[in-house]
């Protein structure tokens, strides 16, 4: 690892040589068709040199360079920063949608005009170990930015916001993006209030160019989409991508030999002391049961619908917990009680993006797919072939749920 010293001195370098770049594309897009242009960086502001047709005009330009959040100029404008989320207990794995947020933020820096670094941030405690992260250089990425405070051994949203608004004051990246988890939906808006930059929650799509953020957003209950342009004026822009919706990338590096080399820096950020005054306190951790997921976060859904019946959802959700999976319904079946409302799905339940979706008695009326037409594989049970929720399906079963689910939990049992 590099030492504190020698990477703040690489850091000013590239500042001033991305700074350097940013000046001279602005000048020399406006004025090139006059004559030769130079300039020179003078601490917080440039010497521009003009060649009007052999006369030599001297400017200087005080800081047309973009700001940071503090007003500082000469800031790093070439890092889009992505914050990964890992395994909450042991701290093994980074969470499984940090391939496909990853891979969206790689073809961002591709598209732009002045070359941009994709960094991954972690945010840990000293005592812990790093979750596997041979993703990052498998996809190319450079750097990983490591936050290192005995306040981060587990989430909380006082210590995100302070860590990550130590780390954009220090680095001022031009896009900070992380998913739109639980977590991720928690922290992203307080650190955009906390330090008054542009956030755009739920995103579908992101690009940066023209110092605006292009957003693509689902609206009306996903019946439409709707791009949007946030003004940035030079400001760190704030995004959070919806989880699942890339989906893993398609090629990674394999072989040792072509990935990339991670260069790793760690930092201790500057953490308000609350001493006691804590908003939250961790007292203990309980994972929730499977079938108790909050649907939105699930990987895997059984749902049901009228066909199942009252008592159909008995037999779901035990199939449901042999597969680690929640259990979701159609209004239809929260109507009736069969199941709380916070478990429909759907244009006025919840809108959900799982591997796997199993729809056990659903018919799949517009209203109930809305919810659930971006999951990755829809597998659908149903006597009825002319039901319309074959047309989403993977696969299809003809028959009846009440029948196939017992059977399939006695082959998992057994397996
Ligand atoms: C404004 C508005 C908003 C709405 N919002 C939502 C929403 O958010 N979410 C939502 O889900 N709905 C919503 N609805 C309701 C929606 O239009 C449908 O009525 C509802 O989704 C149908 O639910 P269902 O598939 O459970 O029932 P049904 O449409 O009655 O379908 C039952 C299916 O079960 C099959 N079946 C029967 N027996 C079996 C068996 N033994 N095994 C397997 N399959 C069997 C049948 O063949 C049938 O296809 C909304 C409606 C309106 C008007």
């Amino acid at each position: 690892m590099e030492s504190h010293a020698h990477i703040s001195e690489r850091m000013k370098h590239e500042q001033l040589e991305v700074s350097l770049a940013f000046v001279m594309s602005k000048v020399e897009a406006y004025l090139s068709p006059y004559g030769m242009i130079t300039a020179k960086a003078m601490r917080d502001w440039w010497t521009v040199t003009l060649d009007l047709k052999g006369r030599n005009v001297g400017a200087t330009l005080a800081v047309a360079l973009p700001c940071d959040p503090c007003g500082r100029p000469g800031r790093t404008m070439s890092e889009i920063c992505v914050v990964l989320e890992h395994t909450y207990a042991t701290l093994a794995t980074l969470h499984e949608h940090s391939g496909g947020l990853l891979s969206e933020l790689l073809d961002i820096a591709r598209r732009q005009s002045t070359p941009a670094a994709v960094c991954a941030i972690l945010l840990v405690s000293q005592q812990e170990k790093l979750p596997d992260i041979s993703l990052l250089s498998a996809l190319g990425i450079h750097r990983l930015y490591v936050l290192e405070h005995p306040h981060l051994a587990h989430y909380s949203t006082e210590s995100y916001v302070d860590a990550l608004a130590w780390f954009i004051q220090q680095r001022a990246p031009m896009l900070l993006v992380t998913s739109a988890t639980p977590n991720g939906r928690d922290w992203m808006p307080r650190l955009a209030a906390q330090l008054r930059l542009p956030f755009v929650p739920n995103c579908l799509g992101l690009d940066i160019r023209d110092d605006g953020l292009f957003a693509l957003r689902s609206i009306y209950e996903g019946r439409a989409y709707v791009q949007i342009r946030t003004a940035l004026h030079g400001r760190t822009a704030l995004a959070a991508l919806v989880p699942g919706v890339r989906g893993t990338p398609a090629i990674i590096q394999q072989d040792s030999a072509s990935m990339s080399a991670l260069e790793i820096t760690s930092f201790l950020p500057e953490l308000q002391q609350r001493n006691g005054q804590e908003r939250i306190r961790q007292i203990s951790i309980q994972a929730p049961s499977p079938e108790e997921v909050e649907l939105d976060a699930a990987e895997r859904i059984i749902a049901g619908g009228r066909g199942v019946g009252q008592e159909g959802f008995t037999t779901i959700a035990t199939f449901a917990h042999l597969l680690s999976a929640a259990v979701g319904a159609t209004r239809v079946a929260t109507d009736l009680g069969w199941v709380e409302h916070a478990r429909q799905i759907g244009a006025t339940g919840k809108i959900v993006h799982p591997k796997l979706y199993i729809a056990c008695g659903i018919s799949g009326a517009a209203q109930h797919t809305s919810g659930m037409s971006e999951a990755q594989t829809v597998i659908a049970i149903n006597p009825d072939r002319s039901a319309p929720i074959f047309a989403l399906a993977d696969l299809g079963l003809l028959g009846d749920a009440n029948q196939v689910l017992p059977l399939a939990s006695k082959l998992l049992e057994q397996s």
